[in-house]
Parts: C-alpha cells; structure tokens; sequence
C-alpha cells in the first residue's frame, strides 16, 4: 500500500511555492491575460508592465542591471543556451570549454552537444569535498578557452564552489565565467560584480517560485553575441524568442524578493536546524559521514553516507519522509550517483547514502521526527551499523 510522505526533506528536487508567491501570480491568471510583447494596447502595457517589476526584481537580488537579465523556462534552458550560445558564437577561433564533473546533468550533458559540434571540453575533477582545485583550473585554461562554466551550490552535496575566487581567475584570462546557481540564488549571498560572472542560471521552483521559469543573467546583454537556441519572434533581447508568461514572471519575481529579504535570517535558521539534525542523527549513528566540503557549504543540504546501509532499501522503508538517493532527474535511472563517485565514493558507499534537502517550510519537530526514523531504519537496514 503506498504511504503518503508526510515530511517532505527533498528541497534540492524542488521547494513548495510560497504562498505569497502564487497571490503575486494570480491576478495574471485570472484576467490580465494580455500578450506583454503586444505594443499597440493596454492588455499588453500592463503585462508586459508586470513582467518589467519582475526582471527588476530577479536582478536586485544579484546587484545586476534588470537590462541584463533575460527570462526562460528554467535553469535546464539557461545552461543549455549559456553554454551552446556561447560556444557556438566563439567558435572556430575559441573551441575549448571547461567544466566540472559534478555539474547537473543540463550542464554536463550541454557540454557534451557542444562537444559534437567540435567543442573540446575538460571536465575538472573535484577533490573528497567537492571543490575544484583552482590550480587545475589554471592549468586547463588556455587561449583558446571560451567559457568555465562552474556551478555555484551543488545540488546533491550543497558545497559551494569559490565562485569569487574562479571570477578573479577569469577575469585575468579574460575568459566568461558562467555559473549555474539555481542552488545559490536567493539563498546564498551572490553578487554579479563580486564573482565577475558572464553568465548566471536561475530557477524559479528552487526558491519557492513556479516551475517552468528560469533567468540567465548576460552581462552587457546589448553586446552579447550569445547565439539563440530557438528561433523566432525574437522577444528577450533577440536571444530567447517565445512569449513569456506573465504569471510565471510574476511568480519569480515575488519569490525573487521574499528570498533576498529573508536570506540572512533563513540561512542563519538552516544552519542551526542543520546541526541539530545532524547531532540527533549522530547520537544514534555515530559512523554517518557527510559528504562533501562541511565548510564550504549550503546547509540545507545533507548528503550522508550510512556505511553499509542500502540506500535504495532506506528510502523503501521511509516512505513517509520525502528524500532521494541522488539528483531527481537521475535517481529514476540505475546505478549509484556519478556526483558521490567523483568525490571518491566507491560503488557500495555512494548506494548507501542519502540527500536531505529541507528549508523554508521546515520545522525542527519534522526533523527530530526523521532523525529517529533514520536511525531506526538503518538499524534495521544494517544491525552492525550505529550499534
Ligand atoms: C534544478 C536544477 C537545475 C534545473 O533547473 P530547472 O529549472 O528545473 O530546469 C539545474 N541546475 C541545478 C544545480 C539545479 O539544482
């Protein structure tokens, strides 16, 4: 018989919409039903007005110029036309991207096209925490490198990349620096000018907002040669063609702005209910390992190793908390998660944890709850383990 989840600790997959968030998107859903890319009429002018508020607001957050900011369907599409977009606008004469290993699959598996169409990408290792080592960076850059594309927080293991530290770099190559921070944005402090980023991919469900919007940030948009990746209408600076939708904008606008200002607070809370969890975890499994950086880090996120557990038979017994063994787009599919292995992980350790995601909505009786779950279940799952 299938079990409800009743605690939901999966908020990299996606994080519920705010309410105040679909009060911003309603008016746009009921009635205010104009095209905003229609010039001649006021059903355009006040769409197209909400959808103005909205870029204003998504780029406040990272102190970037609204003009700069362009809206698509996700992060997935954001990476898609960050990464080909700009490699095919610098190819032949520039050929090489470089990337990480534990990026999100959109990101991977862009560069990958980007490699059938005469890229030459290298993919960076990470060190047992995660991070890049700058010095490979450096190594890897050359003159022929048009984009490091260098997610900003992980969405399996929650390290954040020196993203300031990577601009720096590129700035001195002079080579664009493209981050995937659908993971970072809104939650972590992240400034444009700070991590000198060329290009930035937001998503909307990440931070409380809708699915099916996203943003790239391009800087200096009106110079850009970003090559589009769909024809058509030319809307969004003659980049993303296809009409926006008013009530998604307006969507991510809202969550834009509840994100920047409760950032501080919220991250501060996270990172308390965080080692609470984890110390209530600890007391019963004192052999739990945390995987990745536990310094560099976004503390809504918890990926653990239980050495010698089942992850797939934990998440089995656990059905009424909400968790996952790996990314959502990739725990469908066999095997163990291609992120744990790049840190190291062999086969039998990567399928024997789990990522913990939880955030806004998330209460410290939920998590003492799913502490004591875990525990008994992996108990059960492995009498040697904790006792
Ligand atoms: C969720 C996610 C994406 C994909 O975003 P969508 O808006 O769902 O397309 C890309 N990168 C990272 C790091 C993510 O967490």
């Amino acid at each position: 018989m299938a079990v409800t989840p009743s605690i939901y600790l999966d908020y990299q997959a996606t994080t519920p919409l705010d309410p105040a968030v679909l009060d911003a998107m309603l008016p746009y859903l009921q009635g205010r039903f104009g095209n905003p890319h229609s010039v001649t009429h006021r059903f355009g002018w006040e769409t197209e007005a909400a959808v103005d508020l909205a870029r204003e607001q998504v780029a406040a957050v990272i102190g970037a110029d609204p003009v700069d900011m362009i809206f698509t369907s996700g992060a997935t599409e954001s990476n898609n036309l960050a990464i080909k977009g700009t490699l095919a606008a610098s190819l032949p004469h520039k050929n090489h991207l470089i990337t990480v290993a534990t990026e999100h699959k959109c990101v991977l598996e862009s560069a990958a096209a980007a490699g059938r169409s005469g890229a030459d990408i290298t993919y960076l290792p990470v060190g047992s925490d995660g991070l890049l080592d700058m010095n490979q960076l450096a190594e890897a850059m050359t003159g022929r490198t048009a984009l490091v594309s260098v997610m900003a927080v992980n969405n399996e293991i929650g390290v954040i990349q020196p993203l300031a530290e990577i601009g720096e770099l590129c700035r001195e190559k002079g080579v664009p620096f493209h981050t995937d921070a659908a993971q970072a944005f809104g939650k972590i402090p992240l400034s444009a000018d700070d991590i000198n980023a060329a290009l930035m991919s937001i998503s909307g469900h990440k931070i409380y907002g809708p699915k099916g919007i996203g943003a790239l940030y391009v800087r200096n948009l009106k110079a850009s040669r970003i090559v589009p990746q769909m024809d058509g209408g030319g809307q969004e600076a003659g980049i993303r063609s296809g009409t926006l939708s008013p009530a998604l904008c307006a969507g991510l606008g809202a969550a834009s702005v509840i994100a920047a200002e409760r950032r501080e607070r919220e991250l501060a809370e996270t990172g308390r209910n965080a080692a609470h969890f984890l110390s209530r975890l600890r007391e019963g499994l004192p052999d739990l390992v945390i995987n990745g950086s536990e310094r560099a880090r976004y503390p809504g996120n918890l990926n653990l190793t239980f050495p010698g557990a089942d992850g797939d038979r934990l998440l089995a017994d656990l059905r009424d908390i909400a968790m996952s063994s790996g990314a959502a787009c990739a725990s469908a599919m066999e095997g163990p998660s291609y992120v744990l292995q790049a840190l190291g992980l062999d086969e039998a350790a990567a399928s024997s944890s789990l990522r913990i995601g939880f955030g806004r909505f998330t209460t410290l009786e939920e998590l003492e709850f799913a502490a004591g779950r875990i525990i008994e279940a992996v108990r059960k799952n492995n009498p040697a383990t904790g006792s």
